[in-house]
């Protein structure tokens, strides 16, 4: 990975793009930009070789047919695994975060398809479909607490393995299917479900995972307006009126 010009890569926004979860690609790029670091954003479609010194890919969601292929085609092509075993970074939300990891389901017959075994986790379709605004509360590297607010759009549920750890505990929402735990971390690799872009509403979790791409800390960055904005959506959902 070049650290002097990071690269944020977009994987097959054709296949895992209807949520605009692009969005946390260039929430990531810009907020490098915005401390004059150069960085690169790249978008990967499917047939194109996954370039391998990435130090962010970035995964969104999409409908459950769409996973499959997604999961075909960056097992084929394997730079995604090359590169994370090489230290880089790997956020996927929703679908992206699905198919992350060992197992999910399909359809209404509930086809199950074997994941890309990044995280322990194993997605089964729910009893209900999770649809809502969400507030999660994620703690910090430095035990501080942060809210971390999005929707979220799934039917299908989620569980951990021993393996993998929640992203986040749920205050608002589905998260994972349970209303307990959201999303999970394993190594390097962050899956979660809120849409938003979720890194564009949570600029502290964007910071969080360019500072583990990169391994080291980042300047702050005025977020006044953001802080504002942040606090008027979270006692909007807290008060179910969002
Ligand atoms: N198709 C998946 C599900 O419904 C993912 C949906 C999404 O990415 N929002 O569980």
């Amino acid at each position: 990975m070049n650290t002097d010009r990071p690269k944020i890569v977009l994987l097959y926004q054709s296949l895992l793009g209807i949520y605009g979860d692009h969005g946390n690609a260039v929430v990531l790029t810009k907020r490098l930009q915005w401390r004059g670091i150069d960085a690169e954003l790249l978008t990967v479609e499917p047939g194109q070789p996954v370039p391998t010194d990435g130090a962010v890919y970035l995964l969104g969601g999409g409908e459950d047919t769409a996973q499959i292929t997604a999961v075909q085609e960056l097992k084929a092509d394997g730079g995604l695994f090359t590169a994370l075993d090489d230290g880089a970074m790997l956020f996927a939300v929703c679908a992206g975060y699905q198919i992350c990891g060992k197992s999910f389901t399909i359809g209404a017959r509930d086809e199950v398809i074997e994941g890309l075994g990044l995280l322990d986790i194993e997605t089964r379709r729910g009893p209900e479909r999770a649809v809502g605004e969400v507030l999660h509360i994620w703690v910090q590297p430095d035990g501080s607490t942060y809210p971390i607010t999005g929707f979220e759009n799934h039917g299908g549920w989620t569980e951990l393995g021993s393996d993998a750890k929640p992203l986040a505990a749920v205050e608002v929402g589905w998260g994972n299917g349970n209303r307990r735990d959201e999303g999970a971390v394993q190594g390097r690799v962050i899956g979660t479900y809120p849409h938003g872009p979720v890194l564009a509403r949570n600029p502290q979790l964007a910071d969080h995972v360019l500072e583990m791409a990169l391994g080291c800390r980042l300047e702050p960055l005025d977020i006044s307006e953001m802080t504002a904005l942040r606090q008027r959506r979270i006692e909007a959902v807290r008060t179910g009126r969002p």
